[in-house]
């Protein structure tokens, strides 16, 4: 598990990626979002989720991740001691978990109530097709105040690496967590730094703001 904090400490939200480790999606698109966005406006916590499986090119080591929450410490179960380890990080917070599937290549949501809370999560993720499973079934998102789980695009693709990114991107900026201006004005500075290399100014052009 890797765990990088940014923004600030005691973050309300966590987003998490690469649950089942023959989803290498979500790991990307945490850490193609760390390349791009070094500024946050709020605390948030982003976690890779199972190194293990995900370095064995497996979908779990000794069972379903995603159906092992709470998790048990003293387990000899490999996910079992994951999931508990996940809990904490996650308990009391916002919970964003990026997958990828099999099924369909259109990208869709999925909550655990139908709460306002939730509806808004899903809305924020910029996702048009969403379902709610109210039954316990030990997933990660039972154990956010609230979660939803986004299903990107087909596992194992550059098409889901780029849909989480870009789902992610969403819902930050939505929630308040990034500045997506920010973000094009340091593309607009170092392509005006370009323009000033290639034509071998000996000063750098004032920037127009
Ligand atoms: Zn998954």
């Amino acid at each position: 598990m890797q765990v990088i904090e940014k923004g600030g400490a005691n973050p309300d939200l966590v987003v998490v990626g690469s649950v089942h480790g023959d989803e290498p999606s979500g790991k990307k698109a945490v850490e193609r979002l760390q390349n791009k966005y070094h500024k946050f406006q709020k605390p948030v916590k982003f976690i890779v989720a199972n190194e293990k499986a995900l370095s064995q090119g497996t979908r779990y080591v000794d069972k379903d991740l995603n159906s092992s929450f709470p998790g048990d410490p003293k387990s000899d179960e490999h996910e079992e001691r994951l999931a508990h380890k996940i809990s904490k990080h996650v308990e009391g917070k916002t919970v964003l978990d990026l997958h990828s599937t099999r099924s369909t290549d259109k990208p869709f949501a999925n909550i655990k109530d139908l709460s306002q809370e939730s509806k808004n999560l899903v809305r924020s993720t910029g996702v048009e097709n969403s379902t709610c499973f109210e039954e316990e079934s030990g997933v990660l998102i039972e154990m956010g105040s609230p979660g939803v789980l986004v299903e990107t695009g087909p596992q194992g693709t550059e098409q889901a690496a780029e849909k989480s990114l870009n789902i992610l991107e969403n819902f930050l900026a939505c929630e308040g967590y990034i500045d997506r201006d920010a973000t094009e004005a340091i593309q607009t500075s170092s392509d005006t730094l370009k323009q000033f290399m290639a034509t071998g100014s000996s000063r750098p052009p004032t920037t127009a703001k």
